[in-house]
């Protein structure tokens, strides 16, 4: 068996938070019913776990980007709806239909692929058509594309192939509070949802909400909303507000045990190209987690990390599986702990702070975080 302890270094994934947050966001949003988004393994913190958390918690939806992550959530037994979003030519179509997973159609090719798999399946394939109101990347563009789509979709349904579930777009920039895309998108969806509508189709769920939509602006909110980042308690940007502004709790605290502190004179270099030399007489604190774990080499010289009550700062660079920070002469334990972000109310940084040092936004800190470290859920 592999030695489970003691760990060289944790994600612990805190689903009481999760379950709290996904309530912050439920009693937000009123009569909309929430999709708890767990793509990517729940944003690293564990597709499974999440989305049964997030379950307990009133999340009567469950959104994946691929089929694959879509069929692993109902091989474990999860019966509510799913929505996958991400399909390619060739995809796995009929597995999808027989699960009772709503696939997201953006284009005629998908249509006449879900068509086939659902006359081959004797089964009814529950469809979603998105519309590409502005966002310039997946879904239906507005005009001929959409009305070509909609009449071929109710086409199919007329033959019982498929049945339109739901009409659904994506924001661009509702993180950017005030951009003036927000309300040109909001315009462009409800005009392709009253096409739609005015064809016959009769959607169970119309939706447009992301995070930051969910956060800001509840004229997004329609029948439900999708929110990812928010469910795990962080904010989408700093624009946006801090997780606690809107009463959410960050989910992930990611540590790790010092493997080595050691006394080293000044003008040592430190760690690959020596881009960091100590000032003058220090200690160093051996953090051993690198970019093998998700830890963005970008953190070089600047991802802080809460060791015995003080910040300390990468020092040099970020190594595959291992970065130094200098203690400047205090001598913690090896193996004392090391956070690297959590809540931060025991004064560590957070996913945010990593975020800013890395020049990146908070979902690239958590997504990126790998399989080597272990969830210790509690
Ligand atoms: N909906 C779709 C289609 C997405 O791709 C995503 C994630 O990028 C989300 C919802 C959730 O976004 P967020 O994490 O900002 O809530």
């Amino acid at each position: 068996a592999v030695p489970t302890a003691p760990l060289r270094a944790r994600a612990e994934i805190d689903l009481g938070a999760l379950r709290a947050n996904v309530r912050t966001l439920r009693a937000r949003v009123g009569d909309a019913a929430v999709m708890a988004v767990v793509k990517a393994d729940g944003y690293g913190h564990g597709a499974l776990p999440c989305a049964r958390a997030a379950v307990e918690a009133g999340a009567t939806w469950l959104g994946t980007a691929t089929p694959e992550e879509a069929l692993a959530l109902r091989a474990a037994g999860l019966t509510q709806r799913v929505l996958c979003w991400l399909w390619v030519p060739g995809g796995p179509w009929r597995q999808a239909i027989e699960a009772d997973i709503d696939v997201s159609l953006s284009g005629m090719w998908a249509l006449r692929e879900v068509t086939e798999a659902a006359r081959a399946a004797g089964r009814t394939a529950r469809v979603q058509l998105k519309a590409d109101t502005g966002l310039g990347r997946n879904g239906c563009q507005p005009g001929a594309d959409w009305e070509e789509l909609v009449s071929a979709a109710r086409r199919a349904e007329a033959e019982g192939l498929v049945r339109v579930t739901g009409l659904w777009s994506h924001l661009a920039c509702a993180d950017e509070p005030g951009h003036p895309s927000i309300g040109a998108q909001l315009t462009r969806f409800r005009e392709m949802v009253a096409y739609a509508e005015g064809q016959g189709v009769r959607p169970e769920v119309r939706h447009i909400a992301n995070s930051p939509a969910t956060l800001t602006l509840p004229e997004t909110y329609f029948d439900l909303v999708r929110p990812g980042v928010a469910m795990y308690g962080l904010s989408p940007s700093p624009e946006v507000g801090t997780p606690g502004d809107f009463g959410l709790r960050p989910v992930m605290t990611l540590s790790a045990s010092l493997a080595l502190v050691k006394r080293v004179p000044g003008g040592h270099g430190v760690s690959y190209g020596h881009h960091y030399v100590t000032p003058g007489g220090t200690t160093l604190g051996l953090v051993p987690l690198g970019y093998g774990d998700g830890i963005p080499r970008h953190a070089s010289g600047a991802g802080p990390v809460l060791v015995d009550g003080k910040w300390r700062t990468a020092a040099g660079r970020v190594a595959m599986d291992q970065f130094v920070v200098d203690l400047g002469g205090d001598e913690p334990p090896v193996g004392a702990e090391a956070v690297l972000f959590g809540p931060g109310d025991r004064g560590e940084p957070t996913a945010e702070d990593w975020a800013t040092a890395c020049g990146t936004i908070v979902y690239e800190i958590v997504t990126r975080i790998g399989t080597r470290v272990p969830r210790v859920y509690v």
